[in-house]
Formats: C-alpha cells, sequence, structure tokens
C-alpha cells in the first residue's frame, strides 16, 4: 500500500488543495487524515469536505472535537478558542456531524496505528510529542504491545519528523526535525513515531504544507513540502477577523518571509493592526 497522509490542516483551503493534488500525482492507494481539520483559518466546510471525499481513513483532534462541542477550549490559546467560536457558527451541521463520529485514534493496519496527539497514558488528541519524555513513554506504549503496532503516526505538533526506537527503549536521533522535503527507508526492526507535518500551519522552520507518502512494500517514508497561496489564506483569515492576536499574526510573518513575497506586506498590515488592538485593550 501507498499512503498519503496528512494533519492539522486547520481550514487553510489553499494548502489543502496544493496537498491533494500533490497526492495524486504521487498515486497513493488511499489518504489518511490525523485531524484538525478545523481551527485558525477561515474555510472549515470546504476543507471538511474534500477531506471526506478524498481521505479513506480520517481520526478527530482536539480542534475538531472542540468545533464540536465534545471538548471545551479551555487549554486553547485566546487565537485557537477565537477560532474554534467562529468554526462552531459556521460549520454545516453534516461536517460537524463527521466530525463528532471520529475516534482520536485507531489502528490502520496490523503494524500501524494512528493517533492525533500522543500514546501515553492512553492514546489522546492532548498531549505534544515534542519532549523526550513524553517521546519515550509513548514509544513504552509500543514496545510494551500495549498498542500492538511497530510504527504510529501521530499529528498535533504541526512538526515533521520521525523518531526510531530500538526494542530496549533506546531512541535514535530525531530524523529531519526542522523541514524541507526528505525521505528514509524504515528499518526492518525497532519501532516509529511519525509526524507528516501540518498542511494548513506549520511550526517547524519551513512555512510550505506539509504531508508525506508512506510506502509500506517499499518501506520507505518521503516527507514533502509545498509552495501554496498563503497571501490568499491570510487575507480569508483576515476578512473573517480570525488573526487577530500579535502571537498569530508575527508567525504568520515569519512565514511570509520564508516563503511567500506577496504575503509580506499583508503580514505587516496584519501585525501592525494586532499591535494597535493590543495596545487599545
Ligand atoms: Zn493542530
Amino acid at each position: 500500500m501507498r499512503y498519503g497522509f496528512i494533519s492539522d490542516v486547520h481550514a487553510n483551503l489553499e494548502a489543502l488543495e496544493v496537498v491533494l493534488a500533490h497526492l495524486d500525482r504521487q498515486r497513493v492507494d488511499a489518504i489518511v487524515c490525523l485531524g484538525d481539520m478545523v481551527g485558525y483559518h477561515a474555510n472549515p466546510n470546504e476543507c471538511v469536505s474534500l477531506i471526506r471525499q478524498n481521505a479513506q481513513v480520517c481520526i478527530a483532534g482536539n480542534h475538531d472535537r472542540a468545533a464540536v462541542g465534545s471538548l471545551e477550549p479551555i487549554e486553547f490559546s485566546a487565537t485557537a478558542r477565537h477560532a474554534i467560536e467562529w468554526t462552531r457558527g459556521v460549520l454545516e451541521s453534516e461536517h460537524a456531524a463527521f466530525l463528532a463520529s471520529l475516534p482520536v485514534y485507531r489502528p490502520l493496519d496490523a503494524e500501524t496505528f494512528l493517533v492525533h496527539g500522543a500514546l501515553y497514558p492512553t492514546p489522546n488528541d492532548r498531549f505534544h510529542l515534542t519532549k523526550p519524555e513524553r517521546i519515550a513513554q509513548s514509544f513504552g506504549m509500543l514496545i510494551s504491545g500495549k498498542i500492538p503496532a511497530r510504527v504510529c503516526f501521530f499529528g498535533h505538533t504541526h512538526r515533521a519528523v520521525a523518531y526510531r526506537c530500538d526494542g530496549e527503549g533506546k531512541a535514535a536521533e530525531p530524523v529531519h526535525p526542522h523541514g524541507g522535503s526528505w525521505c528514509i527507508e524504515l528499518a526492518a526492526e525497532g519501532y516509529y513515531l511519525i509526524n507528516p507535518g501540518s498542511v494548513g500551519q506549520p511550526r517547524d522552520d519551513d512555512a510550505r504544507a506539509g504531508c508525506a507518502v508512506f510506502d509500506t512494500s517499499r518501506g520507505t517514508l518521503e516527507l514533502h513540502r509545498l509552495e501554496y497561496d498563503f497571501a490568499s489564506t491570510l487575507r480569508r483569515a483576515e476578512a473573517h477577523g480570525l488573526i487577530h492576536r500579535p502571537s498569530l499574526a508575527r508567525r504568520s510573518l515569519e512565514f511570509a518571509h520564508q516563503r511567500v513575497d506577496d504575503a509580506k506586506d499583508l503580514a505587516r498590515r496584519v501585525l501592525r493592526r494586532s499591535v494597535v488592538r493590543s495596545a487599545r485593550s
């Protein structure tokens, strides 16, 4: 099987369209979505609809559950909470019902498991797999057989990375945690925790949309990064008042500097306005 992996789309339609077209050209047999289809950006209905049409396997993330009311966004940042409140108001009922029907974890096949956040203490959409201790605890769930899989794909951190660990719990250095496109061959032994990166809001050193292609017969994992029309995404978010905090505007500005020239002026305007607004409040 040749799987395409997407995660953390966060209602960014421009990025999702580019990624789905790319995975189509990659001739994947099936697309797997690791959750957080909505939140932050302005096209939740269009994104959920496209994912429902194109992804064969989906799990929910914390933003999806918050958008349909099965999780209260108390641990969310102000920006994230504001976006969830807006999303709750516009999300069509059939898309809400779809998100509400999804699990936050599930097996993909006999060797592969899917979770939005972390495996420990139980598979969840809450904890971020960034700190060594949490990564070791999740590897422990695989090594002990509590989660019967050798490879686990996760999302939530918005950073493309592959961690490997041998059967004794000794972790190898993570592969390429800072963005860019890359490919690794998975070893026949040992355990893997893999994040395909975020489609709609990357938080590693690469602003482009992320996705992955996992070929189970070849044992290869490819991480891809793709340019998209970020200026248009920002404009739409801005039009709906979704980017209104200095933190997100500043991050957007950094992204704009890296990749999309057209977005620079827009991002600067958003940042300036956000700073003015927060100074007033
Ligand atoms: Zn997310």
